[in-house]
Order: C-alpha cells, then sequence, then structure tokens
C-alpha cells in the first residue's frame, strides 16, 4: 500500500484570505489545485475555497 500519495493540505477563503479547513488529497487523482465551495464562518456564507499549503 502507497500512502505516499496523499498529502495535507489547507483549504483558504478566496474572500477573506483565512484558512478554514485542513484536508488531504492524492496528489496522483487530483490534478491542479483543489478548489471548494465550503462555509465560511466569517464571511458567514458559502465562499470557494483554494488549496493553499
Ligand atoms: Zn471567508
Amino acid at each position: 500500500m502507497s500512502a505516499d500519495n496523499r498529502i495535507n493540505i489547507l483549504l483558504a477563503c478566496t474572500e477573506c484570505k483565512r484558512r478554514n479547513y485542513s484536508t488531504c488529497k492524492n496528489k496522483k487523482t487530483t490534478k491542479g489545485r483543489l478548489e471548494l465551495k465550503k462555509y465560511c464562518p466569517w464571511d458567514k456564507k458559502m465562499t470557494l475555497h483554494r488549496e493553499t499549503r
């Protein structure tokens, strides 16, 4: 088993730039930068969160 492809990333809100979520992704299957719609407690709404490290 190769757990080597899973890396930890942080998801930062694109509106307030705060890092609200930490998750992990498989860098072999996930190409490019991860972008997810998530709830931002600072903006109090759903915003786009982008992978950062
Ligand atoms: Zn935000």
